[in-house]
């Protein structure tokens, strides 16, 4: 990387600090997105909204935001809903650790800190689901702590302001970037500073620079060598990965087998037909006869196939086939069924902690991942209510179970 002999460079960076604050300061006080965390700076409003804007569009995270404060204005209100609540509002995100988590951390507020968000940077830091980013973020956007925050944003604006010259997230240039964001910061003014260096990373300094409105052009050291696109380098990107999947609809007296995915898994929490990849040398319909009575115990066999569902995801596409299924006469596991006349006895579970039959029109209330909602809302509607005559096959009251 270019050097800032950081030792000698201090006085340079402290004596242009200001020089770079200033009309920050005033182009953010200007042009800032009238977000809705931002009217009052609530610690509750401020931690939710830096949880869900992870990996999260800003527009995407502001509806969210909004549809999730009329559920639970309060931290306290988050601390006594259930899980399926949480997971429900934050269905379509993603990473739905983030939202058990906060579920925790909500509960950690009440029990510890009498139900108000701690200010201390250790405290927030200890709060499940919080990382170094997050804590300082809450610390000077809440409570106005002289922290600086440093994500993709900053880093890339700081990347180009300074030609750093080598991958941001490593070493030598990681360390370059936090020492700058301390000596740039103006002391009391962090809430305005961090966030106005987020903004103009977002707005401004984007993936291609719109330089001739950016208030900080004439300091630019990547502008001016004309290789801003340049900066910041970055890692080597890994392929998106393809991933062929199957699931299937199994029907009972009108009701839907769903099973609950475990705690630590990638959608931990959430509720699913069952399912899973297909493995080299599967067809589809091999593949999911195999996933259910793995997963489930029960012996199925494809009724019809129902569709193609493709998704993508942060690091792979799943292209999913989904079927419409039915028992077979002889399910080993399940003693005591007869195909297309009873109900199978409770599953014998190997990837969930739950499971249910449950009527299609209750299954909006539950979180599901995207594709297996996709899905849902396919046969049977947004609302639950129009099911697929293929899916329809009469049958007796089944057991319920957890
Ligand atoms: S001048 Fe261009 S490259 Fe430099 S900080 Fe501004 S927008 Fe980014």
């Amino acid at each position: 990387m270019k050097h800032f002999p950081l030792s000698s460079a201090d006085q340079l960076t402290a004596a242009l600090a200001p020089c770079i604050s200033r009309p920050l300061l005033l182009w953010f006080e200007q042009h800032k997105r009238p977000l809705p965390w931002r009217q009052g700076y609530s610690p509750y409003h401020v931690w939710i909204s830096e949880i869900m804007l992870q990996q999260t569009q800003m527009e995407r995270g502001v509806q969210y935001f909004l549809r999730w404060m009329k559920a639970l204005p309060s931290i306290a209100a988050v601390a006594a809903a259930d899980e399926e609540r949480i997971l429900c509002l934050w269905e379509g995100l993603g990473y739905y650790s983030r939202a058990r988590n906060l579920h925790k951390a909500a509960k950690q507020i009440m029990a510890e800190h009498g139900g108000v968000f701690p200010s201390d940077v250790k405290a927030i830091r200890a709060l499940p689901g919080i990382g170094e980013y997050t804590a300082a973020a809450i610390a000077s956007i809440a409570f106005e702590q002289d922290i600086p925050c440093i994500d993709a944003n900053v880093e890339r604006v700081l990347a180009r302001l300074f030609d750093i010259d080598s991958i941001v997230k490593q070493e030598p240039a990681a360390s370059s970037i936090r020492s700058l964001s301390q000596l740039l910061l103006p002391r009391g003014k962090a809430r305005a500073y961090n966030q106005a260096m987020m903004e103009l990373g977002a707005l401004i300094c984007t993936k291609k620079p719109r330089c001739t409105l950016c208030p900080l052009a004439t300091l630019c050291q990547s502008k001016h060598l004309g290789i801003a696109d340049q900066r910041p380098v970055l890692p080597q990107k890994t392929p998106v990965r393809l991933v062929d999947a199957v699931t299937g609809v199994l029907l009972c007296d009108k009701r839907v087998f769903i099973q609950k995915r475990l705690e630590n898994d990638v959608w931990g929490g959430l509720w699913e037909f069952p399912g899973g990849k297909i493995e080299q040398g599967e067809s589809p319909e091999q593949a999911i006869a195999r996933e259910f009575m793995e997963e489930t115990g029960f012996a199925v066999r494809v009724k019809q196939k129902i569709t193609v569902i493709r998704h993508n995801y942060t690091s792979y596409r799943i292209t999913l086939h989904c079927f419409a299924l039915e028992l077979l006469p002889a399910n080993p596991k399940a003693q005591g069924v007869q195909a297309g006349t009873a109900c199978p006895k409770p599953p014998v579970l190997t990837a969930a902690s739950a499971w249910l039959w449950e009527l299609p029109h209750k299954l909006p209330h539950y979180g599901q991942p995207a594709a297996h909602r996709k899905l849902a809302d396919m046969l049977f509607g947004q609302q639950g209510q129009a099911a697929l005559p293929l899916l329809s096959a009469p049958q007796p009251e089944p057991a319920q179970g957890q």
